[in-house]
């Protein structure tokens, strides 16, 4: 029972009563016999959706009741969360402890800023790339935490984001003997190797609140785990993913499909709308309206249009595409039972809170360029996205189902996914790409000061207790230690290893540095002032920016691109005949060409179209673009070169999405590349003229939005911006608002 719980704060056994949490679950009360209340390491290796996130309160709570390691009265806890859209919703669900009394902060936003006025806060929530850039930039604090979470720390097995989080928790570690450690996994096939590694006990159970029924459906008919069949016929011209939404639809339930790429999510999506749609209820209808209605706010483009129609009709679609504001919609309006299927990638599966009486998992292959074609998921991916079936209390069970197309692939299907194992967590740190950042910050922060310290530190890897071959972390850290040499980041003195300046700051700006390389590189090769377009190319030729990917036809226009605007390139341009070097190159161009369209106010509708994108992808290489610049601008700082205020425009113009004349518009807190335009073109150009110019004007371009202009006009620092009684002059054009 929670009441006989000790050693928390007055106030959370009522609060979990509240949410209607009485009695611990299994693993939880597994956790809390294994010492998680007195400070114990934990890892839990349990299933999705059967209580994890209250085994990490349980953690984080009498941690900060017993008191800080460093004498303070309450001790701090932090949790790592995988996903930065996931820190927010930690966050909120956090904030319930503000009743009684304990503190939640979140860390997001930039990279290189050191977070002091964090040191406040009780509980933290952060990724693991902002908790290893607070321990770079030497955030005190750091060192006075006392209890730390792990949340899917199945993800340390993921080739680009595994490794930071896994040296990440070996320096909280180090930093902190008597950290408690606390590690949320999914069910994976190693929890004890994870548990001998942080010296942890183990909570490792197949428990889960309600039951779950795997199968595969082939022909008419479901086929499950316990040996039984169900028929599930489907009619002539019918999917078999639109027979099982109906069929579950019939049974009063709601379906969640996972889709192995966006565009298939979305075409799911209007597909299995055509299946809801004639059985909605005029209320349902208008419900949907509304919600439809928000997703158009958010943005006018062709994605959020998209959302919005299929919405309309009871369905929807959810992938990394999207913007964060439409995600919560869906996922909101999916957990009130509003939709009644929605498609999904796999990407956004997990940690997103969105049971579903039905799972389908339609696609289990991918496409997968390293590997080349199409490749099967892991157990451990199937498993989760089965894992978010059934809610409990609400429905009976949870149907997670795979389909199969032939005998044989029934077959397939049931001894590849629904008998079989997750697979062990394996370390991917032993990589040059991964070992190049993290050599180098380990040096730059003090965590290593000679190459023996270096390999010390990392035989606290996970990488380290599992290696099968002891010596190739140390081959791959002699390879990276050269090449940080080379290109004079760390300095070698016999055997102590020290950061030059300029590795100081690569380190601190959290660059890889092999993109500081190159960055640096093309900043020397400039003559004259860098156009934007040849500073966009620069920073997104580094590995730090995901290019844009060449479809057919690209290769020639951006070849003839290339060659027209070749003098603005920072650095030499590869030849033709090298093959790999020269489609990267122009991937780069592609990607720059895009980000120039943001920055001279080509509308973000037209810039989705013109390169296939999401507009969540717009924004995500607009906001690495921007940090990336502002990294080249302290690179060019430090080593003196005179283009600083060519990258600061570039910059600004990529931040703001506006070309040179509306920058200062722009700047205005609620104004935005579209507002900018309009009060531009009325007459307004600089942000003193808006805070004299006529009320009826600014209202007029801003469209009549009487609430707009006044924020704007405050925001400009106007002392009367009260829009009373003022009417907006003739430029607005009728239906515009
Ligand atoms: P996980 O993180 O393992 O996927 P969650 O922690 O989100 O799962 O828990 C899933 C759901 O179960 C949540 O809605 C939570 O409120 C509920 N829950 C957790 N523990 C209990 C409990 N002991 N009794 C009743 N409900 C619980």
């Amino acid at each position: 029972k929670t009441a006989d719980l000790s050693g928390l704060p007055p106030g959370f056994i009522e609060y979990l009563a509240a949410e209607g949490i009485e009695e611990l679950y299994p693993p939880q009360a597994a956790a809390v016999e294994a010492g998680i209340l007195d400070g114990e390491n934990v890892v839990a290796s349990v299933p999705t959706a059967s209580g994890k996130t209250l085994i990490a309160q349980l953690g984080m709570l009498s941690a900060i009741e017993r008191g800080g390691s460093g004498g303070t009265s309450t001790g701090r806890a932090l949790y790592i969360v995988p996903l930065r859209a996931l820190a927010s919703e930690k966050k909120a669900e956090f904030e319930a402890f503000e009743d009684f009394g304990v503190s939640v902060g979140v860390s997001t936003g930039n990279y290189e800023s050191d977070g002091e006025w964090l040191a406040d806060q009780d509980i933290i929530v952060a990724t693991s790339e902002k908790v290893d850039s607070l321990v770079r930039n030497g955030a005190r604090w750091i060192d006075d935490v006392d209890c730390v979470v792990a949340d899917e720390v199945h993800l340390i097995d993921d080739s680009n984001r595994g490794p930071t989080l896994e040296v990440t928790m070996a320096k909280l570690r180090q930093l902190n003997p008597n950290l408690q450690t606390v590690a949320l996994s999914a069910t994976v096939g190693n929890a004890e190797e994870m548990a001998t590694w942080l010296d942890a006990e183990l909570v490792d159970t197949t428990w889960r609140p309600i039951d779950l029924k795997k199968g595969v459906h082939f022909g008419n008919a479901l086929h499950l785990d316990d040996g039984t069949q169900r028929e599930l016929p489907v009619e002539r011209g019918q999917k078999q993913t639109a027979a099982i939404v109906r069929d579950t639809l019939d049974d009063g339930g709601s379906s969640l499909v996972f889709v192995n790429s966006r565009r298939n999510a979305e075409a799911a999506a209007r597909r299995l709308a055509d299946v809801i749609e004639p059985t909605l209820s005029p209320e349902a209808r208008e419900e949907l309206a509304t919600v439809a209605a928000e997703i158009r706010s958010v943005s006018d483009t062709e994605t959020s249009d998209d959302l919005a129609a299929c919405v309309e009709r009871g369905g929807a679609f959810h992938h990394a595409g999207l913007a964060p504001e439409h995600r919560s919609l869906v996922e909101d309006a999916f957990r009130d039972r509003l939709l009644k299927v929605v498609s999904a990638t796999p990407t956004l599966a997990a940690g997103v809170n969105t049971p579903s009486r039905r799972v389908i998992v339609r696609d289990w292959r991918r496409y997968d360029g390293t590997a080349g074609g199409m490749q099967p998921l892991d157990v451990l991916e199937v498993h989760q996205m089965m894992g978010r079936a059934g809610r409990p209390g609400r429905d009976p069970y949870g149907e997670a189902v795979l389909l199969a197309s032939s005998h044989d692939e029934l077959d397939e299907l049931f001894d590849r996914y629904v008998y079989a194992d997750p697979e062990p967590v394996r370390s991917k740190l032993a990589a040059e790409p991964a070992l190049r950042t993290h050599v180098l910050a380990t040096i730059a922060s003090g965590f290593a000061r000679t190459r023996d310290e270096l390999l010390d530190f990392l035989a606290e890897t996970l990488h380290a207790s599992q290696a099968d071959d002891p010596e190739r972390l140390e081959q791959v850290a002699d390879t990276v230690i050269e090449y940080l040499e080379r290109n004079e980041f760390v300095s070698r003195d016999g055997d102590d290893l020290d950061a030059t300046s300029l590795g100081h700051t690569v380190s601190r700006l959290y660059l890889d540095p092999m993109s500081a390389a190159e960055i640096v590189d093309g900043l020397d090769a400039a003559e004259g002032k860098p156009t934007p377009l040849g500073l966009y190319h620069l920073v997104s030729r580094t590995p730090d920016m995901y290019e844009l990917y060449l479809k057919s036809g690209d290769r020639e226009e951006y070849t003839e691109l290339a060659y027209e605007r070749e003098p603005e390139f920072l650095g030499p341009m590869p030849s033709e005949f090298e093959d790999v070097r020269f489609e990267s190159w122009l991937s780069a161009l592609k990607t720059a060409r895009m980000l120039e369209d943001w920055a001279e106010e080509v509308d973000e509708d037209r810039i989705t179209e013109r390169y296939g994108v999401g507009p969540g992808d717009v924004r995500g290489k607009v906001d690495t673009a921007e940090w990336l610049l502002n990294a080249a601008e302290q690179l060019a700082a430090d080593l003196e070169l005179d283009v600083t205020p060519a990258i600061r425009e570039a910059k600004k113009r990529v931040e703001y999405g506006v070309s040179d004349e509306l920058l200062e518009l722009a700047g205005v807190r609620g104004v935005g590349r579209k507002r900018a335009r309009r009060l531009y073109d009325a007459g307004i150009e600089t942000r003193s003229q808006l805070r004299e110019a006529d009320k009826s004007v600014v209202l007029g371009a801003l469209r009549g939005r009487e609430k707009t202009a006044e924020t704007i006009l405050e925001n400009a620092g106007r002392q009367d911006y009260s829009m009373d009684g003022v009417s907006p002059d003739g430029s607005a054009r009728p239906g515009d608002s």
